[in-house]
């Protein structure tokens, strides 16, 4: 299979082959771009390419030496993966400490170590000074591989010392790819994942395992209310979030899934707002649309869809998803006045 399972990143896969080919690979990468697009699989190919036994080209893994396996069962005991755990909101010093430790210790089975930290974002300045340390008198010969979902939040010292690889989200004919490998259903919902997953895999997944459709029309019902309750909506979603189970970012994914579907129906009830008859909706949908559009105006659609971006941005920030859902439900749920609710949308 090698960098063929890969999607989207043809870019970065030759930007690497040609600097190894030169001789001239990076000690350290920092691989930056949303979550759900598939940093990570490109991180772990990569680091079997770069330990493969036999490798059939340059920078190209075998799938079948001894390295390969190991590397694909998680067992190489050359690699070293590191992430934040799920109930932490920083990357604990202890982590960090142990990741950089195992990194100086020789290599056991070949020339190389290689190192895949996730969630970069997350250092504290405890962590990211024992990190820096490594950074900048790394082991010969090692590779360090850093993901991370911005740039914005990485220390000046870390970024000058890191080579940055950007990865941007998935188009939708190679979702549509990727998609297919799982099971998820007829070509018709996996066309209409990929259409509103924001170009990630992650998102596409949580939408079709999520029960998003019943959500979606929880939400609506709950926001088109003539007093809606934005303390009951907040709760509400925050169980639906955590219902992805106990990891961190499956549940930042379905939360950012929600937004973006509930984002596609703010612009729908918009489009109602300014007259159009909003065909492609169904009947249920529409009608929940049209009261939602009614009671909000066209100012207040506005303004939620700026909520519904600032709240996308914070979860990139890995704010705390109840505070997030809160604020964002204040915003979904206006107090209205009984003067100036419903308001008229001509
Ligand atoms: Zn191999």
């Amino acid at each position: 299979m090698g960098w063929e399972r890969i999607r989207g990143h043809d870019a970065n896969v030759a930007k690497l082959q040609s600097a190894f080919s030169r001789s001239r690979l990076a000690h350290a990468y920092l691989f930056v771009g949303p979550d759900g697009i598939g940093k990570k699989l490109f991180a772990e190919e990569l680091t079997k390419a770069l330990l493969c036994e036999h490798p059939p080209a340059a920078l190209v893994a075998c799938d079948r030496c001894p390295s390969c396996l190991h590397v694909m069962a998680r067992t190489h005991p050359d690699v070293i993966m590191a992430a934040k755990p799920d109930d932490k909101l920083e990357l604990p010093i202890d982590i960090v400490r142990g990741f950089c430790m195992q990194l100086g210790l020789k290599p056991s089975r070949g020339s190389r170590k290689v190192a895949i930290l996730e969630d970069a974002d997350c250092f504290n300045d405890e962590s990211a000074n024992c990190f820096l340390k490594t950074l900048e008198e790394p082991p010969a010969g090692s590779v360090l591989i850093l993901l991370a979902s911005s740039t914005e939040q990485q220390l000046p010292t870390i970024l000058s010392r890191v080579q940055v690889l950007r990865f941007q989200p998935l188009t939708v004919p190679d979702l549509e790819r990727v998609l297919t490998l799982h099971d998820l259903g007829d070509g018709m919902k996996i066309a209409r994942l990929a259409r509103i997953c924001g170009g990630s895999v992650g998102v596409a997944l949580s939408l079709a395992d999520a029960d998003l459709g019943d959500f979606r029309m929880v939400l609506l019902k709950a926001m088109s209310q003539n007093r809606p309750d934005s303390p009951a909506l907040a709760e509400k979603w925050l169980r639906f979030t955590e219902e992805a189970g106990k990891d961190g970012a499956a549940q930042r994914g379905r939360t950012s899934a929600v937004i973006r579907m509930l984002v596609s129906q703010l612009q729908a009830a918009l489009r109602l707002a300014f007259g159009s008859t909003a065909d492609d909706l169904d009947t249920e949908e529409r009608a929940s649309l049209g009261l939602l559009a009614q009671n909000a105006g066209a100012d207040g659609l506005v303004a939620m869809l700026e909520a519904c971006v600032e709240a996308d941005r914070l979860i990139d920030r890995r704010v705390q998803l109840a505070l997030i859902l809160e604020q964002l439900a204040d915003k979904l749920c206006p107090a209205r006045s009984a003067s100036t609710s419903p308001r008229a949308i001509s």
